[in-house]
């Protein structure tokens, strides 16, 4: 089932062309990896899926990118909506300066999904086991998010994103900011979640794309100059 779709998608910052008539669906079924070297577009595409980019970067995109057969940059789309059901894991793990509970919470509750305690711990609880952290937070979940190690915040950013019920998950170079053991739990957290989620992650590292992703898309300067399975 194809999630999203994206029909040469072409996008500016002021009179910088960075992505070239970029096309790619993605599904449940398939973690698609975005490589390249530093500056050909990966980010850029990759933030065109939540209306990252023209609401906080101010590119001009133009084109056409679906959400279950829906144009996401249509005037009627709720961005803040989009949001939840286009999550997005950054290089740099950043929790909200609230306890762990409250972290994964709060989606949730801005979004209607719960509001009563009982229902919140649940959707707390399924939401920190799927990302695979409920055992590490079980007995802590009114400290800080931030005062959990770097491997473990990221998984608290997983699991925010899994709260609010996403249908993709974007990750940003999730691993870059994160040691080799840390990387390697997100890595195999990614494989878990592949089939629940369309999954597409950016990585400039050839190694990880091989280990993580069925799909590969390679940017070259702004252009998508190869795709298909990972090898
Ligand atoms: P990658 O993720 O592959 O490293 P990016 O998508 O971040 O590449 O960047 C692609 C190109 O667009 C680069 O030349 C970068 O400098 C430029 N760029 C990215 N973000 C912005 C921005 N907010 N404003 C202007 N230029 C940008
Ligand atoms: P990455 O290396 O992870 O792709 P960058 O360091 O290129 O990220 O970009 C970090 C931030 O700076 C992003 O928000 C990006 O949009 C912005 N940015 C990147 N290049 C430029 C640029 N040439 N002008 C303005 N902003 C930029």
């Amino acid at each position: 089932t194809t999630k999203m779709t994206a029909r040469d998608v072409n996008v500016f910052y002021g009179a910088k062309q960075a992505l070239k008539n970029v096309s790619i669906d993605v599904s449940r079924e398939n973690v698609t990896a975005f490589i390249g070297p530093s500056g050909c577009g990966k980010s850029t595409f990759l933030r065109c899926f939540n209306r990252m980019n023209d609401t906080v970067d101010s590119a001009q995109v133009s084109g056409r990118i679906q959400l279950d057969g829906k144009d996401i940059y249509s005037p009627d789309m709720d961005v803040v909506q989009l949001r939840a059901r286009v999550g997005m894991v950054f290089q740099k793990p950043n929790p909200f300066p609230k306890s762990i509970y409250e972290n994964i919470a709060y989606g949730p509750r801005i979004h209607g999904l719960a509001r009563a305690k009982p229902d919140l711990d649940i959707i707390v609880e399924s939401s920190l086991r799927r990302a695979g952290l409920w055992d590490e937070a079980k007995d802590r979940l009114n400290e800080s998010g931030t005062a959990m190690s770097g491997g473990q915040q990221q998984r608290l950013c997983i699991a925010r994103a899994i709260a609010v019920d996403p249908e993709v998950i974007l990750m940003d170079e999730p691993c870059s900011a994160l040691d080799p053991i840390a990387t390697a739990k997100i890595e195999e957290l990614i494989d878990e979640l592949r089939g629940k989620y369309a999954i597409v992650i950016v990585t400039h590292n050839m190694q990880q794309a091989a280990r993580v992703s069925q799909k590969t898309a390679f940017f070259h300067l702004g252009s998508m100059v190869e795709y298909g399975d990972t090898s």
